[in-house]
């Protein structure tokens, strides 16, 4: 028992802060959290949850085509927009309730506005309702996210991020997306899937940096085959508006001396930490050059009594990263077993369409660190769309240590991709060989069992 009003003050309530709380408050820490935007942080209310409901919806264009091959005679199959936002906000209302349920059921204390430190133990909580008041803690920890971040190039007013394309008031017909990473890819898809026409720009070679290279080539193909128009290794200039109100009224004016028209453009070109006007300088947080707070294994900063976790760390920016963070440091700091965090083998999706999802060493990153790899790949038509037109090929791969046997890394790109990967990530964080993989019996017919039949 500390003399501070509360043991841990935690500023953000998204996937990491909630976790935290809710884990310290069960070792029988005095826990209180502030959430000044969204409960639930940016997963539940303008990231992965919504993101996949939209990547859902969109994927019944790929039902009602496939349809007529089974015999069915697709009915009426029109989209309306507004419904399905609707929809998808209610679903998102019942989870903020939700999360506020839990942290209430925890015996934790919410404070719904914006916290500020004035000095390692004292927060400062401004909310509309109740003024500024401050409150003492022994242990602060910052859990606020990130923020997406834009160019300075001329018109980028007009541009939209990932927030505001949650809660577009209408469809465009043509749509643009600048930057080539999971957001960029997955929206993309999404608004291919409901029926816009969609013109990706990408800065690189090839989008997804950091994944697979001929995953990555293989899910261009497949996005190009289904009408997306990828422009690669150009960047955009300028963004004029033309017509205010006409359903084109942007023109993206490229550095190749291209232009794109559109009704939207969305930009998704990263997200920096949300650190601003924190008081994180005033209580010498050390920052990286993002902005990222600086943390130890442990999520420590350099002031030992102010720990940080999630996004606005910059480690690895994803949701059960976060919430696996947060567990670490209950632990750490109040189940007396410190317990650094591991960040290694993380197994991760993007949400496109078709999906991509890996687990481990990319086939590149393999070649770079062991002496001899074997490469195992199957390329492969799904079974459902033999009876249909959809041409689209699945790929799988499978790396593996020449000497150890051992299985480096996992990769598809096809149907069910994440839910796949997601089991055989719990064979490759054990460490896995390829024997053992061998050793698995198939379950027929399935894409899955290509990943145990690999000769
Ligand atoms: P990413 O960092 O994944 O990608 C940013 C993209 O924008 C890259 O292609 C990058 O190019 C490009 N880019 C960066 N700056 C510029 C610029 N000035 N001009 C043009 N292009 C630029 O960010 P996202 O916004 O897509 O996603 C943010 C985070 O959210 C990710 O880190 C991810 O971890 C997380 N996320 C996870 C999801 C999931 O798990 N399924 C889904 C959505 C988001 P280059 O490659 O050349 O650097």
């Amino acid at each position: 028992m500390t003399n501070y009003d509360y043991d841990l003050f935690v500023i953000g309530a998204g996937s990491g802060g909630v976790r935290a709380s809710r884990m310290a408050a069960g070792y029988g820490a005095r826990v209180a959290v502030a959430e000044e935007r969204y409960l639930g942080g940016t997963c539940v209310n303008v990231g992965c949850v919504p993101k996949k409901l939209l990547v859902c919806a969109s994927g019944f264009a790929d039902h009602y085509r496939e349809a007529s091959g089974f015999g069915w005679t697709a009915a009426e199959s029109a989209f309306d927009w507004g419904q399905l936002i609707a929809n998808k906000n209610r679903e998102i209302e019942r989870l903020n309730g939700i999360y506020r349920g839990l942290l209430d059921g925890a015996g934790v204390e919410l404070f719904e506005g914006r916290a500020r430190l004035l000095d390692p133990h004292t927060v400062e909580i401004e909310s509309g309702g109740t003024g500024r008041h401050g409150v003492t803690a022994d242990q602060i920890l910052v859990a606020v996210g990130s923020w997406p971040e834009m160019p300075a190039i001329p018109g980028i007013e007009h541009a939209i991020s990932s927030n505001e394309a949650f809660y577009l008031e209408r469809l465009p017909e043509r749509f643009a997306v600048v930057g080539g990473g999971y957001i960029g890819v997955e929206f993309a898809g999404i608004f291919a899937g409901l029926g816009c026409d969609v013109t990706l720009i990408y800065r690189g070679p090839l989008f997804l940096r950091g994944f697979d290279e001929e995953i990555r080539t293989h899910l261009a193909e497949e996005m190009r085959s289904r009408g997306i128009e990828l422009r690669f290794e150009c960047q955009v200039e300028s963004i004029e508006e033309v017509t205010a109100g006409h359903s084109d009224r942007l023109r993206l004016h490229l550095d190749d001396g291209a232009a794109v028209e559109c009704g939207e453009v969305l930009y998704a070109t990263g997200r920096k930490p949300l650190v601003a006007d924190l008081g994180l300088e005033a209580c010498g947080v050390a920052l990286g050059e993002l902005g990222e707070i600086l943390v130890d294994e442990f999520s420590r900063c350099n002031v030992p009594n102010i720990w940080a976790i999630g996004d606005v760390t910059d480690r690895l920016n994803l949701t059960p990263v976060a919430i696996h963070e947060a567990m670490c440091l209950a632990r750490t700091l109040f189940a007396g077993e410190p317990t650094p965090v591991d960040h290694e083998t993380v197994a991760t999706a993007v949400f496109s369409q078709p999906p991509l999802a890996a687990v481990g060493l990319t086939e590149e990153e393999a070649r770079e660190r062991y002496d001899e790899i074997e490469v195992h790949r199957s390329r492969f038509r799904p079974l459902k769309l033999t009876l249909t037109d959809n041409q689209e090929r699945t790929l799988i791969k499978l790396i593996v240590d020449r000497t150890s046997d051992r299985v480096l890394g996992a990769h598809m790109l096809g149907a069910d991709a994440p839910e796949i990967i997601q089991g055989l990530a719990v064979a490759v964080k054990m460490g896995a060989t390829k024997k053992d993989f061998d050793a698995a019996m198939a379950i027929h017919p399935t894409s899955a069992e290509e990943f145990v039949t690999l000769r």
